[in-house]
């Protein structure tokens, strides 16, 4: 008997068409022996069989066609079961098995089994629609013919408060209708009335008809049981007639710029991507310009999309898009000491959300979630607090001059604050300042160090602060004169800028320049090789 065990070839044939059905899928099509499925179904694939029999059973169950299935298949026959879309997602996938389980089927002795994947209509109709899944979405079928109706109320009501896109399969019959309407009731208790909602019926089928509308108006439209319903999340967005989930949920802010360095309509410049336009010289001034009208358009949907919803106040908004703030802030250059009035400012702005995390460099990372990053900066320049950008920057750490009695050196470091604090550099870098020779704030372990020695600096470069063959920098100068500080390190600090590569770190621009400004590198001898005596 077990010579000629038959095969189940279990397909997901897509959405409808040839044109969006898998290799495997046609070809597994092509070597069965019997095609097992709904008429529907059997009419799509229809102009695929060659002399396949075609299995009437003659009953609408589904567990009698699994049942047919399985009993042909152990006959010595290989029958294609098909499901449309993914065979595997409220497909014949999960029965064939449950059906083969109940017989003891084993995999290695028991008819073959091959589930063919086919896609889903979550993701056809998703394609019709523009880009309503991109993020996490999942999957609701509404039919309780073998779910209860309190579970699938349930799922509704947990994916709604979680903000997923939600896809409805088997949202109404003609039998059924009641259930789409108070999935929509739960769904408009947790999001917008101006959620989009795409209705993608027939996808990729002759009767293909689609509808972007929105959860207060989707009833209006026609709704059965060839449509999926797809819900848009509290980010979701219509632009030009199609239904667009961004990616993220929060942008950043630093505290000069956006980290999204360019914004779409820059991107669209040639200087900015070149290989994305103009690629075969065919584009016109006027189709870039409306490409950028486009894109601006765009940009302020994703930007407008937050008073919107202010303004539509009754439904609860907890995953309303939002930015993160981030940004340091210290109690001045000098100045060591923060105020219990500045601590409270800090902590109500921080509040339950945000984070503050204290950093090697002197100050409190901060980061908060907000789309107002102004009201934060005044508030807490306000307080005195020096608030400075974080990232690839130049940051300034002073020592506190022996709490103001050794003050000479103050107004240089200012005056570096001033001109290069924040400034962008290829990588973060510190320029530390010291107001005696005892350097006991380490400006030796900084990228620039300079300390204030008989009423003039030493000007050291290079350190490496970390890892095993970490190094203090290099003396380069001695006895600079106060008046010629600040431009020195500005010129330092300048060709850094011009020169450095992405992300290089400043000693090692110093190592592969072996000159700034006119002071040379010294090569500093390699470490010492602790396990030389054991090597041979
Ligand atoms: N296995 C299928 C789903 C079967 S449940 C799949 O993965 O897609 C039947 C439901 O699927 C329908 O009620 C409808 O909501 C959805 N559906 C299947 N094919 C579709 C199509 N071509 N266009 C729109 N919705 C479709």
């Amino acid at each position: 008997m077990e010579m000629n065990l038959g095969k189940l070839l279990v397909i997901g044939f897509g959405p409808g068409n040839e044109e969006h059905m898998t290799f495997r899928a046609k070809e597994a099509i092509l070597e069965s022996d019997a095609v097992i499925g709904y008429n529907t179904y059997i009419d799509i694939i229809r102009p695929l069989l060659t002399d396949q029999e075609i299995v009437r059973t003659g009953m609408t169950e589904e567990v009698s066609r699994a049942q047919e299935a399985v009993r042909q298949a152990e006959q010595g026959r290989s029958v294609a079961v098909i499901s449309s879309g993914d065979a595997g997602v409220y497909g014949m996938a999960g029965l064939i098995y449950e059906v083969l389980i109940e017989q003891g089927w084993k995999e290695e002795t028991g008819v073959r089994v091959e589930i063919i994947p086919g896609i889903s209509a979550i993701n056809s109709c998703a394609s019709l629609l523009g880009a309503p899944v991109m993020h996490d979405a999942c999957t609701i079928s509404l039919s309780d013919h073998l779910t209860p109706w309190e579970l699938i109320k349930k799922r509704v009501e947990a994916a709604a408060q979680a903000d997923f896109v939600i896809s409805l399969y088997n949202p109404r019959s003609g039998r059924r209708t009641r259930q789409i309407v108070e999935t929509q009731q739960i769904l408009l208790s947790y999001r917008s009335p101006d959620t989009p909602v795409g209705l993608v019926k027939s996808a990729y089928r002759e009767r293909q008809h689609v509808v972007i509308t929105d959860l207060a108006h989707m009833l209006d439209h026609d709704i059965g049981m060839l449509t999926t319903v797809v819900i848009g999340n509290n980010s979701t967005f219509m632009y030009d007639g199609k239904m667009i989930t961004p990616r993220g949920y929060q942008r950043k802010y630093t505290l000069d710029s956006e980290e999204q360095q360019l914004k779409p309509h820059q991107r669209l410049q040639e200087q900015a991507e070149p290989w994305a336009m103009h690629q075969g010289g065919s584009q016109t001034k006027a189709e870039v310009a409306s490409a950028v009208d486009l894109a601006e358009e765009a940009m302020t949907k994703v930007g407008c999309k937050e008073s919107e919803h202010k303004q539509s106040s009754e439904f609860s908004n907890e995953f309303r898009q939002q930015s993160i703030f981030e940004f340091a802030v210290s109690p001045g250059i000098a100045n060591k000491k923060i105020s219990a009035q500045q601590m409270l400012s800090i902590a109500e702005i921080v509040g339950e959300s945000g984070t503050i995390e204290y950093t090697p460099d002197h100050e409190m990372r901060i980061s908060v979630h907000t789309d107002q990053p102004d009201e934060i900066t005044s508030r807490l320049k306000t307080e005195g607090l020096l608030l400075l950008p974080i990232g690839n920057v130049v940051k300034v750490k002073a020592c506190d001059f022996c709490d103001g009695e050794k003050r000479d050196a103050i107004p240089h470091a200012t005056e570096l604050q001033e001109k290069l604090g924040g400034l962008s550099v290829p990588k973060a870098m510190t320029i530390g300042i010291n107001g005696c020779g005892m350097a006991c704030y380490g400006a030796t372990a900084d990228d620039i160090g300079i300390i204030y020695r008989r009423q003039k600096f030493d000007l050291f470069l290079g350190a490496k602060r970390t890892g095993r063959n970490a190094h203090v920098a290099q003396l380069v100068a001695e006895g600079v004169e106060p008046d010629q500080i600040v431009e020195t390190v500005v010129a330092v600090v300048e060709q850094f800028r011009e020169r450095g590569l992405p992300n290089e770190r400043f000693h090692k621009f110093f190592k592969r320049v072996q000159e700034i400004n006119g002071f040379k590198f010294r090569d500093v001898p390699d470490q010492v090789v602790v396990d030389e005596v054991c090597g041979d």
